[in-house]
């Protein structure tokens, strides 16, 4: 077993505009993101701009080539920082994050998450060096993303349940072991991200900081007690099933958020709160199609063992 705890990058409060980097750099980003903010960031040295599309192992190593420079920036959400953080590890570059928008906790961990097989994998990469956080550019970004990490928060009240129901059925590994400590601890942070909802979803400088001390303080929970049970559960096994029907493409919160509110309807919790957030965050309950969930339910339980996903509601659906 690994010994190693990660640390969370360092962030800094900056203005965009004001940024100057002299070092070459390589930009990795997308299309919607870097049209968003590029003139602001004219204090950059940008030797390249690679357009990512795809959370595709494959993919990223073919732009592993067209790396230059002495740094490597991220501009963007998590496709951006997870494609960044790779080819940072691949190409041993520092890493610079800029988000453009709260939209996953991607921004603090040291993993990349990729497809394969119709599920999503966590590979080892590491985290960014820097994030730099503008809270006027995440205040812009369009509503929907702007504060959509929330959903890595909230996932703690659902994940959470899960793994005390592991512990219950005798299903938890000696690596995922239940510790009560940490489960309060994430509970005070699910407390703290229902407490900041309405200011991060209105793009409230203050409610978004506080949103971004729940995604650190997640990430580095996690970090310590080395895996993510206290905030990935069967809400993000609902995401990673859904998304092989409803196609690539979607927003992580898209996906994320219905899967909390069903499987804490699964696991009979109170679902008004969780709700309230989501809402006052802008993430749409109503992408997916209601046939298309009902089938992806039903699935679910088999899809769980197929791709040995640690226990948790999902694995018991349907058994009544
Ligand atoms: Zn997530």
């Amino acid at each position: 077993m690994s010994a190693v705890i990660w640390p969370l990058p360092k962030v800094e409060e900056h203005a965009f505009a004001d940024w100057r980097d002299a070092r070459p750099a390589t930009v990795v980003t997308t299309t919607a993101a870097w049209s968003a903010v590029r003139q602001q960031l004219h204090g950059l040295n940008v030797a390249a701009v690679l357009e990512v599309t795809t959370a595709d192992v494959d993919a990223w190593q073919a732009l592993r080539s067209h790396v230059t420079g002495e740094v490597i920036y991220a501009v963007g959400g998590g496709l951006a920082v997870d494609a960044a953080k790779f080819l940072a590890c691949e190409r041993a570059l520092p890493l610079v994050c800029l988000p453009t928008a709260l939209s996953v906790d991607a921004f603090f961990t040291w993993a990349s998450g990729v497809r394969s097989d119709g599920c999503v994998r966590y590979l080892v990469t590491r985290p960014p060096d820097l994030v730099l956080l503008d809270y006027a550019v995440l205040a812009a970004a369009p509503p929907s993303i702007r504060a959509a990490g929330m959903c890595d928060v909230l996932s703690i009240a659902t994940g959470s349940w899960d793994w005390r129901f592991a512990e219950a059925r005798g299903q938890n590994p000696p690596s995922m072991r239940y510790l009560g400590w940490a489960d309060h601890i994430a509970a005070a942070i699910l407390a703290a991200a229902l407490d900041c909802a309405e200011a991060a979803g209105r793009g409230d400088r203050d409610g978004l900081k506080q949103l971004v001390d729940c995604l650190a303080l997640e990430v580095q929970l996690c970090n310590q007690i080395g895996h993510a049970r206290p905030e990935e559960g069967s809400e993000h096994y609902f995401a990673y099933a859904v998304e092989n029907a409803v196609g690539k493409g979607l927003p992580h919160g898209d996906l994320v958020g219905p899967g909390i509110v069903l499987m804490a309807q699964a696991q009979g919790q109170d679902v008004t709160p969780l709700r309230r957030a989501l809402d006052a965050c802008h993430i749409p309950l109503d992408r997916i199609l209601p046939a298309v969930v009902q089938q992806t339910l039903a699935e679910l339980p088999a899809y769980v063992r197929r791709h040995a996903l640690p226990f948790g509601i999902a694995h018991v659906l349907g058994e009544g």
